[in-house]
Formats: structure tokens, sequence, C-alpha cells
């Protein structure tokens, strides 16, 4: 399986295609987009900011580290900002004078595997509240280095205010996109084991992850509390998929953040936008920075976007009978509020005035570490040689009424020994002291860290930034973003129930982490061009339509109502794929 037929980027140029459909951004939200159409015969031309990827020569997955100079750390000159820096540093980061030494500044997952992915914070500047923004400009985006946790949404999330009163409701159920799911599970793969709980509903899995011995451990000791410990549900495939020729099933490698190089875990690439182009529907262009989406005001339709090219900065405009942003949560806001004209002063499809709003994602930070005593001193086993570790499962109001905070939050973590024995940093000391501790414990640490929901609130918000624009001229996003009392209660549950469980599981050394990361952490952006049933409040229907203007959609986490505390990238494709049967059946009947 290789990929050497892969091009530079399409030698297409505008007016020269007629195209049904223009897709812009190739991560899951615009892979998929672009897969369902391509196969259903629909012609499609896919914009990507970034350059074209070879995965097999790119993912560097088995590179050991005395194969690169400097041990896997970033060359001189390039820079990824690390936690406080978000907050101490004044925007945008990359211009600052304590910046101006670096050629490269990147967020905080800019690492030596993952560098030539993510952007230069020079050339991407953003301003406003702190916020960790990461972004990965390339075919397939922020895909190639997934953490790949894939966890449903249920009914509790769905349908969250009519449980606690807050926010909105979404205008769909569980049951709407539950067969989505089911589809995208079949298509892509997806691990895990079937446990039965209402909120954290079951999918069509494949092989699942073992647990080690430590995590035996902890699950025994939190299902006394009621609580549930499972194997993690990953969006990898473990037996194969049928149909791709591009992937290979999960040997157990554990090193899939560098990007799988058999593809086992769902990378965009080659599970999608591959398979997609072999369908002769689908041309990719790459290097294509999408500046605006172009509209006929007459008509009230979008005719097509308008590009900058990468490299040479040319504009040009290409022309399609439907536009699908599936840029990102906030790239794709970022166009709408960039799409101006005289009748659409405040963006494109923001008669609202809702785009930018009810920004929301995760809150990440406090958790617990420590020694499990009865793994000390045993022979370190290849804990990490898997996927996904395993999965907490949210019990705060669920059946019960927390009297601090509403919503939830899951943990994710592990026990057992890992490539680079993680309790040595945990370790006081030195010396040959030092190293017998560090072997002794090295099967023994483990580890949770919370993931909890943010209220989706219309004052969290991003906005264009009128002062300062990007290495293209694209006006850049401002932020006003805080997380409120409700998630700070929350987080300091979350460290507590951390130590509580890990008590329970008889650690000892326990450290608590009680701080809450920089905004922006999880990577996880939602909500800034929310779905909804009234033209008033949202800003697409349940198929990511705009309400204003019919053949423009939005697939992407930004039209999410809420953030739940599981992690998106799933629920993005399931709603993406549920879109696309629309868009396909409204151009069949001619509605589009
Ligand atoms: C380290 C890491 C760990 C993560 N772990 C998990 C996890 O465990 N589970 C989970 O669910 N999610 C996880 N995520 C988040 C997950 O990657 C995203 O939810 C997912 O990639 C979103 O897909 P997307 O298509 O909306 O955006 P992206 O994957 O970011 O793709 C957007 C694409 O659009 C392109 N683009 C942007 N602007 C323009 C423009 N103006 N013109 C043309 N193209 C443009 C970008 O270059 C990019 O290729 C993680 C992310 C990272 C970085
Ligand atoms: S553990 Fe599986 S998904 Fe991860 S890098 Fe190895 S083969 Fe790929």
């Amino acid at each position: 399986m290789h990929m050497h037929d892969l091009q530079p980027s399409a030698p297409v140029t505008p007016g020269k295609e007629p195209f049904d459909a223009i897709v812009v951004g190739s991560g899951a939200a615009g892979g998929m987009a672009a897969f369902q159409l391509a196969q259903a015969g629909i012609k499609v031309l896919l914009l990507e900011a970034g350059r074209m990827l070879d995965p097999q020569k790119e993912y560097k997955t088995m590179e050991w580290p005395y194969k690169d100079l400097r041990r896997h750390r970033l060359p001189v000159g390039e820079f990824a900002l690390q936690a406080a820096e978000y907050r101490t540093l004044d925007r945008p980061y990359g211009l600052t004078p304590e910046m101006q030494k670096y050629k490269k500044v990147m967020a905080y997952s800019g690492n030596h595997f993952t560098k030539d992915w993510i952007v230069n914070e020079k050339e991407h500047p953003i301003t406003g509240t702190p916020y960790a923004w990461v972004r990965a400009r390339v075919l397939g985006g922020k895909t190639n280095l997934w953490g790949r946790v894939s966890l449903r949404f249920s009914d509790l999330d769905l349908k969250a205010k009519s449980h606690d009163g807050f926010g909105e409701d979404w205008p769909i159920s569980y049951a709407d996109i539950s067969p989505y799911y089911d589809t995208v599970d079949t298509l892509l793969g997806i691990t895990g084991t079937k446990e039965g709980i209402p909120h954290l509903p079951d999918g069509l899995f494949q092989r699942p992850l073992k647990l080690n011995c430590g995590e035996v451990q902890v699950q025994r000791a939190i299902a006394k509390m009621g609580r549930k410990l499972i194997a993690g549900r990953a969006g990898v495939t473990t037996d194969g998929v049928l149909n791709n020729k591009y992937r290979a099933r999960c040997m157990g490698r554990g090193r899939c953040g560098r990007g799988c190089d058999l593809n086992a875990a769902f990378h965009s690439p080659a599970a999608l936008i591959f398979p997609a182009r072999d369908t002769g529907n689908l041309v990719v262009r790459t290097d294509s920075v999408v500046s605006e989406v172009l509209v006929d005001d007459r008509t009230n339709k979008a005719t097509g976007v308008r590009v900058i090219d990468k490299n040479t900065k040319e504009v040009m405009d290409f022309r399609g009978r439907i536009v699908i942003l599936a840029a990102s949560c906030l790239e794709s806001t970022r166009l709408l509020l960039n799409s101006k004209s005289a009748t659409r002063a405040n963006g494109t499809a923001n008669s609202s005035g809702v785009v930018g709003h009810y920004f929301c994602e995760h809150v990440m930070g406090p958790g617990a570490s420590g020694i499990l005593p009865s793994r000390v001193g045993t022979a370190p086993t290849n804990d990490d040689g898997r996927p996904q570790s395993t999965y907490i499962v949210r019990f705060r109001n669920v059946t019960d009424k927390h009297p601090d905070f509403i919503r939830g939050y899951g943990f994710q973590g592990a026990s057992g020994a890992a490539e680079f024995p993680a309790n040595a940093a945990e370790t006081p000391g030195f010396g040959a002291a030092f190293k017998k501790t560090v072997r002794a414990n090295y099967p023994a640490r483990v580890n949770y860290g919370g993931f909890g929901e943010v209220l989706a609130r219309k004052e969290n918000r991003v906005f264009l930034d009128p002062e300062v624009k990007d290495a293209w001229g694209i006006p850049v996003l401002k932020f006003d973003y805080t997380f409120s009392d409700n998630e700070k209660k929350m987080a300091a549950d979350m460290a507590d129930t951390a130590e509580e469980m890990l008590r329970a599981a008889g650690a000892t050394d326990i450290v608590v982490r009680r701080n809450i990361l920089t905004e922006g952490w999880s990577i996880h952006e939602m909500g800034t061009a929310r779905m909804g049933t009234d033209p008033k409040t949202s800003v697409t229907n349940s198929f990511g339509q705009t309400h204003d203007i019919r053949n423009l959609f939005v697939v992407d986490g930004s039209i999410f109502v809420s953030a739940s505390c599981q992690n998106p990238t799933w629920m993005i494709m399931a709603l993406c794929w549920r879109a696309m049967d629309y868009v396909k059946e409204q151009m069949r009947t001619g509605n589009l």
C-alpha cells in the first residue's frame, strides 16, 4: 500500500472545472463530507489550506529516539508554547520580543513528530484572552495527530437543558444520530467493550483492548463506589476494515500520536480522502487558503469561495453549487465572520448575531497520579503497546444532583509501564537510590486526568480583530473566553474524586493536580455556529444547513449546541454523514 501517486496539489484553476460541491478543510469533517459526496457521484472540490501529506513518508511511527540528532526535541529556532506561557506572554505570542528569537512558535502539541503540521503563531497570530489554540494545517488537519478517544453523545448530552435547565437542547435526539454512529463505526473501525451504560452508548466495537493489572485494581475499587472504569474506546481498527486498501489493522505499538503508518488509527487522509479520490469524483487542491464565502446577495445563494494561494498569494475564486465549511470549529466561524457585504455587515449566515458566540470545549488539568504497591518491583510489561488506555465514565449529575455544579466529567488514564518512565519526574533524589526507586515503581504508576464539560454561554465568544491580520492578510480571531464558576467548581471536584479513587485503589505517593490548564488545552472547540430550530438564536439547522443561505453548510464542531464531556470527533463525523445524506437527497430532488 503506497501513496506515491499523490500529487502536491491538483492542477485545478478557477473556472476550468464545474463542481457540484466545494468542501473547505480536509480534517475529520471535510474528509467525511468529501467521502460521502464523492461516493455518491457528486463532483467535489476539496480546498485545504495546508500542504499535501504522504503518511508513508511523514508519519515517524516507529522512529527510535537515537535516529534523531536531538532525541526528538525541537530543532534550534523552533519553540512550542507551554501552559504558563499562554498566560504570561502578551498576545500575539509569536510576535512578542521573547519569541522573536525563534523562527517558528507553535502550540504546545508541536513536537519533533508533529512540528511540520502545527501552524507557526508568527504567521497565524490570535489575540484577546488566553487560549491554547492548536491548529494543524496540512492534509487531514488535526486527525494526523489526534488522541483517538471516540465516545458517543447520549440524550443526557443532547437534551441537557431538559435535564438541568441550562442552555438549549439540541434539535436532534440520540435516536436521530445513533444510526450514523453505527455507520461511522463500521466504515472506520472502533475498539471498545459493550457496557450497556445509557449515558455512554455502546458502539459497533471491534476487538477490545485489555486492561492491565493496575487498571483492574482501580476498576474493582471504584466499582464499589458505583463508578465504572472501562477499556478505552478508540477510533482505531483492531480487526481491519473492508474496502479500504490504505489501512491495516492495529498491531498494538502505541505510537499512534505521531501518526500511525499502518493507518490503523483513523486519520482523514487514508481513511477518507484517498478512497474518495479513487472514485474519480474528488479533486483535492492543497495550499488553498479560503478567505471568504462568495454570496450573490440578489439570489441569497453562495456561489463559491475566494482562495489565496498559500505560496504565491494569488487570489482566485472557485464556483460550486453548494459550499460546505469544514475548516474546524473556529476557522469555519472565522470564515463566516470574514464573508461580508453591505447587506451582511456582520458576516455571512449571521442574521441571528450568534456566530462566534456560545463557544465551548472541555476543561482539563485536575487529576491525580500515584503508585500501586502491589505492582512495585514486578517485571515491566509493554503496557503502552495499545492505541488507547482506559476511561472512567461520568458519574456526576447523571442520576443525582451535585450541589456545586451542573454537567459532568470523565477521566482518561492508565497504569503500568510506558516507553518513558513517567514516574521518574515525580521521584525525588538522585544517583543509585533514585534509579532503584524509578525502576521499582516503573510498572506501578497510575494516573488519571479529567475532561469536563464547559457550559455553552453566550458571553464566551470569538470575533474578528479589526487590527491584526494573518500572513495572508485575513483578519485574525480575538478571544473573549473564560471558564465560569461552574467549570472551576467542577475542576475542584475532579481533583477530589481523582484522589479519592486512587486512595480507594490503595495507591501511595499520590500527587493531586488541582490547577486548571489554559483554556483551549483540550483541543475540543465547539459551538460557535450552533444548530437549532429558531433562526433567531441559531445559525444552522440540524443538517448544518445555514438558516440564511440554503446552499451553505457548516459541518464541524462549530454546530454543536453543547460540549458534553465526551470527545467530539466521532460526533462530528456522525453529524456530517447525516448532513451529507440530506445534501444528496436535496440535490436529487432539485432543492439544492
Ligand atoms: C493532540 C490532539 C489530540 C486529540 N485527541 C482527540 C481525541 O482523543 N478524541 C477526539 O474526539 N478528538 C481529539 N482531538 C481533536 C480532533 O483532532 C478534532 O476534533 C478533529 O480533528 C476536528 O476535525 P475538523 O475537521 O473539524 O478539524 P481539523 O482536523 O482541524 O481539520 C480542519 C482542516 O481545515 C483546514 N483549514 C482551516 N482553515 C482553512 C481555510 N481558511 N481554508 C482551507 N482550509 C482550511 C485546516 O488546515 C485543516 O486541515 C485531538 C486533537 C489533537 C491535536
Ligand atoms: S497501536 Fe495501533 S493505531 Fe497505534 S500506532 Fe500502533 S498500529 Fe497504529
